[in-house]
């Protein structure tokens, strides 16, 4: 580096560095001076997800609340509003969700729509000036994950990504036995998840609101978790997918393998499927012994086994808690989430490396 480069980039980085501390330390006197303040969630999307995971999941919250809710049914506003004393002024639908720039109730949307919906949802809120949580898959093209970036950089709003395991302890326990090398060098991942999709009219099988099967539902985490056990990024990635059942997987595919190489030169060979029930798991194989997890993704239960005879096992938490709780921190104390946007964007781009593989029949580089 030329030194007047060099000084520019100290100068930068000094600067960089004093804005952080400084932002830090209004948010420090922000907290002292309202210990008790909590970050008001509104959901965006009140299906599934949201109904039995996230809003009970919030009531367990330490740093967070449940404000408002984004819908596009007046029924569903109703009951919630009942169910969880939300006020007239907090609910919204997916064209007015912009007023919520006026609601000092609401600081954060967590969005749980469909996939190909989070950008969407996402950039409205970030123009309204709001911090956003959003659900895996982050969206259905690179393009899209990237326009939320950027979206919510303009905003300088927070993003993070719903990777829910990332705070879970069976996960956890398997990062670090590899980070310590306690059964040495890693050298073969197996993972697969997935499922027996019921409903066939379901926008997980159409392609524009999924982007994508099984992989992009599920198959997501086989993927995630080759990411954090290694802790490094694929270089290589090859696949093929079936479709045994061409009516109800017209738009996307039904099963896929997808194998990846990392720099270390770490293979993995990976699975999802919307087919078979009971694939859930990974097994990590290293220079003088191995690890698994069965299940490995469970919102509760995770557990596995270790090539030593002891048992991988922790009391359940609740993930979704524990990951708003950490947002909520992020956000109160002005520091970066360990899940954020271009965690979600890096996914995207494998499976989207996957998918072009899978239809080509050819390894394809991501170095
Ligand atoms: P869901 O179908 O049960 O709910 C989706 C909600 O979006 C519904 O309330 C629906 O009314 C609303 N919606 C708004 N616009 C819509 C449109 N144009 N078409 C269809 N629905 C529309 O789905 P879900 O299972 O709650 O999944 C929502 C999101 O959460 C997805 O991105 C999914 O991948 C993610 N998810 C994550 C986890 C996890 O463990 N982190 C688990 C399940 C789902």
């Amino acid at each position: 580096m030329k030194s007047h480069t060099r000084r520019e980039f100290i100068k930068t980085t000094a600067m960089a560095a004093a804005s952080v501390s400084f932002a830090g330390a209004l948010a420090a006197r922000a907290r002292a001076a309202n210990p008790d303040r909590k970050i008001g969630f509104a959901l965006a999307g009140l299906g599934s997800l949201s109904t039995h995971q996230i809003a009970p999941a919030l009531q367990k919250t330490k740093y967070c609340r449940l404000t408002g809710i984004v819908t596009g049914h007046p029924a569903k506003a109703e009951h919630w509003k009942a169910q969880y004393v939300i006020p007239d002024k907090n609910i919204y639908n997916y064209d007015n969700m912009g007023k919520m720039a006026d609601n000092p109730d609401i600081d954060v949307v967590y969005i749980v729509t469909p996939n190909g919906l989070h950008a969407e949802h996402g950039i409205k809120a970030a123009k309204a000036g709001k911090h956003v949580l959003c659900e895996k898959p982050m969206e259905v093209s690179v393009e899209k994950c990237q326009q939320l970036i950027d979206a919510c950089k303009k905003a300088r709003r927070q993003l993070a990504i719903g990777y829910r395991l990332h705070f879970e302890p069976t996960n956890l326990e398997c990062v670090r036995l590899v980070r310590q090398k306690v059964f040495g060098g890693l050298k073969v991942i197996n993972a697969g998840f997935g499922f027996r999709m019921g409903d066939p009219t379901q926008w997980r099988l159409k392609r524009a609101l999924a982007g994508g099967g099984p992989l992009m539902d599920v198959g997501i985490y086989a993927l995630q978790a080759t990411r954090y056990l290694t802790g490094e990024e694929p270089v290589l990635v090859s696949g093929v997918e079936t479709r045994t059942d061409p009516v109800k997987f017209a738009e996307v595919e039904e099963s896929l393998a997808w194998q990846m190489k990392f720099p270390s030169g770490v293979i993995a060979n990976c699975s999802t499927t919307y087919n078979a029930e009971g694939m859930d798991y990974y097994a990590a194989y290293a220079d003088r012994g191995w690890f698994q997890l069965h299940p490995a993704y469970n919102y509760d239960g995770n557990r596995g086994t270790r090539s030593d005879g002891q048992t991988i096992q922790f009391p359940d938490i609740d993930q979704f808690a524990a990951e708003m709780d950490d947002f909520a921190q992020c956000i109160l104390n002005n520091q970066p989430t360990k899940v954020p946007g271009e965690e979600g964007l890096r996914d995207v781009k494998i499976m989207m490396a996957i998918y072009e593989a899978a239809r080509t029949g050819k390894t394809v580089s991501l170095a």
